[in-house]
């Protein structure tokens, strides 16, 4: 009797406990055009939400929540600082009140949303807050991207995740989030040493970029090629290795590369964004260009993993196709990079590395320097549709195919690091043919 009485006080407790919601943390991010304010939450809640000239703040009231006293100071040039303060129980429900304040320089437009509980991520509720006075996101003009496309190629450098969005995290604690950005930043480099080569990244600091805004990015930049760039993980622990994939509009070439995908294209859950919007990046209709620009797209994908292997000395995993968000609705040559695993330790520590990454963005440097024709020293510029593309057809082999064009099979060979040593190719393989 006794148990069950307590068991019974306990619950009654434990539903009282579980009915206030509680604030556990804030935070925010800064993007070129936006500061990002996220409030940790124990459960959903409702809100109301005032703005207040002067001071300019924009004050959040949550109902039924509690919260210990904090304050955040920013101090840039669009918020003061954060104050997060619990206001007195009301008398009759002793409803504890939270109550948010952002204290702005300047008053300015924002946009709220509640983002339900995902895998680890808490109930959170966002202030994307726009930076006054910034209307484009692009550093460059439109008439400044024309006069660069008279002389350049343009690639767009897609550093995977960012913000709230950590990515693939290691069994030390590194984030997939900065290694890819430092990764994007050291290849950007190289290009931009060129005359011929301009790139651009669709984020330099840490912030989330939806996946379709990624898209768009390369778009607005008019890129030509556009590579993102990830660590891969996987739950067993052994699993390392080099792999770069290309879309696939029918389907995953194999379960792992399916299941990567999925893990990517989850990114706007974590990373957070008002509405999944299914048409801009989910629901394109696929059209003849887009399998011509898969077929660009595995040239480029050869390279990059060829170079990367021989320089970084990472285990080649293969050329893989999977349905990836971010690939999707790109009519250039794109590819995604999973440089190595962040869930190996070995291959963490490699990440980690100044040496490794240099590397790393060297390989692929240069392997879309060979893809667009251009040599690292000599500028000229060529079309990338230099080589053809066979898949292979039942009953072919690769001598029968170095003879249908008239090539040697070493030829062949040496533009398609994913032929064994045996020769033995597979039906669906798409071939380089030099
Ligand atoms: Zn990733």
């Amino acid at each position: 009797m006794r148990i069950i009485l307590t068991i019974i006080i306990s619950l009654f407790a434990f539903s009282g406990y579980a009915q206030q919601t509680t604030v556990t943390n804030v935070r925010y991010w800064t993007s070129p055009t936006n500061i990002r304010v996220v409030i940790d939450l124990t459960g959903e809640v409702s809100y109301q939400v005032k703005e207040s000239a002067a001071p300019p703040e924009i004050i959040i009231t949550i109902e039924n929540t509690q919260s210990n006293k904090q304050e955040l100071l920013v101090n840039n040039t669009t918020i003061r600082q954060i104050s997060v303060s619990q206001e007195k129980a009301a008398p009759l429900t002793n409803e504890n009140t939270s109550c948010i304040k952002i204290g702005l320089t300047k008053k300015t437009s924002f946009n709220m949303f509640q983002l339900k509980k995902y895998q680890d991520k808490p109930v959170r509720l966002v202030i994307d807050i726009n930076i006054p006075d910034v209307k484009k996101a692009l550093p460059v003009s439109k008439k400044e991207i024309e006069r660069i496309k008279q002389r350049a190629k343009i690639v767009v450098i897609d550093a995977g995740h960012g913000g709230e969005d950590p990515g693939a995290i290691g069994p030390s604690g590194l984030q997939e989030k900065d290694v890819v950005l430092s990764i994007a930043r050291k290849l950007a480099d190289y290009f931009n040493q060129k005359q011929n080569v301009r790139a651009f990244l669709t984020r330099d600091g840490d912030y989330f970029i939806p996946l379709g805004e990624r898209v768009k990015l390369c778009q607005q930049y008019e890129g030509d090629m556009f590579i993102s760039i990830h660590a891969n993980a996987s739950y067993k622990e052994s699993a390392r290795g080099s792999s770069v994939y290309v879309l696939s509009t029918e389907g995953a070439s194999n379960k792992a590369a399916q299941l990567l995908a999925h893990r990517e294209n989850m990114a706007d859950l974590i990373g957070g964004i008002a509405r999944v919007d299914n048409d801009t990046v989910a629901g394109i209709l696929m059209d003849l260009s887009q399998t011509y620009t898969i077929n660009e797209s595995i040239g480029l994908a050869k390279f990059t993993l060829d170079n990367i292997v021989s320089y970084c000395h990472t285990v080649f995993i293969g050329v893989e196709r999977a349905g990836f968000a971010v690939l999707k609705s790109i009519d250039v040559p794109s590819v995604l990079v999973e440089t190595a695993f962040i869930s190996n330790s070995k291959e963490e520590k490699l990440l980690a590395t100044d040496e490794f990454q240099e590397l790393m963005a060297k390989a692929i440097y240069e392997a879309t320097l060979k893809y667009l024709g251009i040599s690292s020293s000599v500028v000229s510029l060529r079309s990338p549709s230099r080589y053809k593309y066979h898949v292979v057809k039942d009953g072919e082999t690769l001598w029968s195919i170095s003879a249908m064009y008239d090539k040697s099979a070493q030829e062949i060979k040496k533009f398609n690091a994913d032929i064994p040593p045996s020769e033995v190719i597979f039906v669906g393989q798409t071939l380089i043919i030099p």
